[in-house]
């Protein structure tokens, strides 16, 4: 019989226009899935974004303000004129810029718009590293080792708390992110002056001062787990993906699944993922990331929102996520029950950025030619063509290359292949560098962890 409260439910969420609140390579790829959906597209710009790509294939494209982001796709108000002006009935924020800003949600919401992502609590939960690890543990989620409250003020407690999880450990910032607000402390000593710089930096960039410490884990990969929530109570994880490759904290290669780790280690995990949506209501897709060491996961944060490496996961279990995410926001049901989630094969993301291969310096200007690779388990997501300026005011990333192949060995030779035949001119890339990494031996044996690409840089430099 149907269910006369999710009927309501579902008329209301239904829309037929979708404004993308986001630029660059995602822009395309959200308006692609929009598309499919037999959606139409509303694209936004800032000054510098005019000539995107983009602009040209949507339903409709308007410039919503200046180059700075503050001003533009950050600009909240802007957004939701430019959403009502339009007709708009879905804001999707894609990744970065206002994807994980609970009260645009929620202003979206009111305005009677549906926001493609969950709901402002389980953002603000989410948001807050501690409240999240406290969500967490009470779903049977496994943390790192570490009280789920913020450190109290006094001297004595916090020198009791640090010395039972034992030295090393980490002081985070509850409202941290992007890799900031975190410090590594080694001895008693260092303790304090490493508490006051970390509440200090977290007042001023994340206007909390709130913090927690946990064990510093001295070697872990990263493994994160993808999961797809409607608002009918239906969850399900996609499988896993290691995103251990990374340079000061930014993820650099993605792969899926990630290697070594069975089905028996990983599946509770998953489950226990699940099972933390279910309990706090999440709706649409999220990522569970985890710190891999010993055999052990240990949770440290959850990503409400779609991921920059969501497409390795779409190549290994063949489900558009995007595509996904969009139709649980019209408040459909999951097309997918978990015992028909198949993984297979295996994926790789390399991330193709506009920068100095040895300095990493931004790399701006205008890109004179360009040749990107095709053929079978080869994928390209990317808004750049010959005469494509890439501008000084945003991220750097101009490309995500992807590669699926059944076999690791099989998609390091294919990367390795369509890395050769990529070719960028105008700009300087990091793509000499990742042609070098897919040469590299302990790369290839699956050998890594989270410092093993600063490592290996420091021994190219020969430092
Ligand atoms: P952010 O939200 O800034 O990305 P995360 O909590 O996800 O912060 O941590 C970012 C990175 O910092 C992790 O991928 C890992 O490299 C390192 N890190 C965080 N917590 C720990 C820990 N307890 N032990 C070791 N490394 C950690």
């Amino acid at each position: 019989m149907a269910d006369p409260v999710n009927e309501v439910y579902l008329a209301d969420r239904r829309f037929d226009r979708v404004l993308i609140a986001n630029r660059g390579e995602i822009a395309e790829r959200i308006q692609r899935a929009c598309r499919e959906l037999g959606l139409k597209t509303v694209a936004i710009c800032s000054e510098a974004d005019r000539q995107a790509s983009y602009g040209k294939t949507a339903d409709s494209f308007l410039c919503i303000g200046p180059s700075n982001a503050a001003g533009s796709y950050l600009n909240q108000d802007a957004i939701l004129l430019a959403a009502h002006l339009i007709g708009a009935g879905a804001i999707h924020p894609g990744y970065g810029f206002l994807s994980e800003n609970a009260a645009f949600s929620e202003a979206v919401e009111k305005a009677g718009i549906a926001f493609i992502g969950p709901e402002a609590p389980s953002i603000a939960t989410m948001g807050d590293k501690i409240a999240a690890k406290r969500a967490m543990i009470l779903a049977g989620v496994p943390c790192v080792p570490g009280p789920d409250t913020a450190l109290p003020d006094d001297t004595a407690s916090v020198e009791r708390i640090a010395r039972e999880i034992g030295y090393p450990v980490i002081i985070k910032a509850a409202g941290g992110g992007g890799g900031r607000g975190m410090r590594v402390v080694h001895e008693a000593e260092q303790l304090h002056q490493a508490i006051a710089l970390t509440r200090e930096e977290a007042r001023q960039a994340f206007g909390s001062a709130a913090l927690y410490v946990e064990k510093f884990l001295q070697h872990p990969r990263h493994i994160e787990i993808q999961v797809l929530c409607d608002i009918h109570d239906n969850a399900v994880w996609l499988g896993h993906r290691d995103c251990s490759m990374q340079r000061r904290h930014q993820k650099v290669v993605e792969e899926a699944p990630a290697p070594g780790i069975s089905a028996d280690m990983i599946g509770p995990v998953g489950l226990a993922c699940v099972e933390a949506c279910r309990q706090i209501g999440y709706r649409g897709v999220g990522t569970f990331e985890f710190l891999y060491e010993n055999g052990a996961f240990y949770f440290i944060e959850m990503n409400t929102r779609l991921q920059v490496e969501h497409p390795v996961t779409e190549m290994t279990s063949g489900i558009d996520i995007v595509r996904a995410q969009i139709m649980v926001a019209q408040g459909l049901p999951l097309e997918m029950r978990q015992d028909e989630v198949e993984c297979a094969g295996h994926s790789f993301e390399c991330r193709i950025n506009a920068e100095d291969p040895e300095s990493f310096l931004p790399s701006a200007g205008m890109i004179s030619d360009l040749a990107l690779p095709e053929g079978q388990g080869i994928r390209v997501d990317t808004h750049i063509h010959a005469g494509y300026r890439v501008s000084p005011y945003y991220d750097s990333l101009i490309a995500k290359l992807i590669v699926h192949a059944p076999t690791r060995a099989d998609a390091m030779a294919k990367m390795r292949e369509a890395l050769s035949a990529t070719r960028i001119e105008g700009i300087s890339t990091n793509l000499p560098l990742l042609r070098a990494l897919f040469e590299d031996e302990g790369f290839a044996r699956g050998e890594t962890d989270i410092h093993y690409l600063e490592q290996w840089l420091r021994q190219r430099r020969g430092q």
